[in-house]
């Protein structure tokens, strides 16, 4: 477009067009060509602040998809140390209970291990106050005696759950 304005503005200075006509129009066709390129050098302007925006947008964006993937990776190594050490946890107790399991006469432990699976995994519960801490009953009081008059090694357990009751010395039972 510019050349072709610059063909005509040379061919206008040349003097060569002389009809009043032909000159009338190459000077229409050089202002019509001078308004589209400025009409044109605006949209390139526009393109270019929007193109600007946009690299702007993506420099954010970026920064903030860097921030979030840090903070994935802090947690993500977070809970990986909470689950090791959860596993040694359970290693050292499984190692614990199995000890504890061992002093445990064989029918006791397979009553307790039955009345663990049926009861939610707690299958013996500490009386304390006249209460059941498996299933928060108060024992009546004819069960109370009972209990008290049975012996310190017999299996005494919550009429209301099942569970095995384990008498506290401190609850006078
Ligand atoms: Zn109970």
């Amino acid at each position: 477009m510019r050349q072709r304005a610059a063909r005509d503005q040379k061919r206008l200075d040349s003097g060569a067009v002389t009809s009043p006509k032909d000159l009338e129009n190459l000077q229409h066709e050089i202002a019509s060509l001078a308004k589209r390129q400025s009409d044109l050098e605006d949209v390139v302007l526009e393109v270019m602040e929007r193109r600007e925006a946009a690299q702007e947008r993506v420099t954010e964006l970026t920064g903030r998809v860097q921030s979030l993937q840090d903070r994935i990776g802090d947690t993500t190594a977070r809970r990986d140390a909470a689950a090791g050490e959860i596993d040694a946890e359970v290693a050292t107790v499984t190692k614990e209970r199995g000890v504890i399991a061992g002093t445990i006469p064989a029918d006791l432990l397979k009553l307790y291990d039955k009345l663990r699976e049926q009861q939610g995994g707690v299958g013996a519960a500490r009386l304390y106050q006249r209460r059941c801490d498996g299933c928060r009953q108060e024992l009546a009081i004819t069960e109370l005696n009972e209990v008290r008059a049975a012996a310190p090694d017999a299996v005494v357990r919550c009429e209301n759950c099942r569970r095995i009751l384990v008498r506290m010395p401190e609850s006078g039972l």
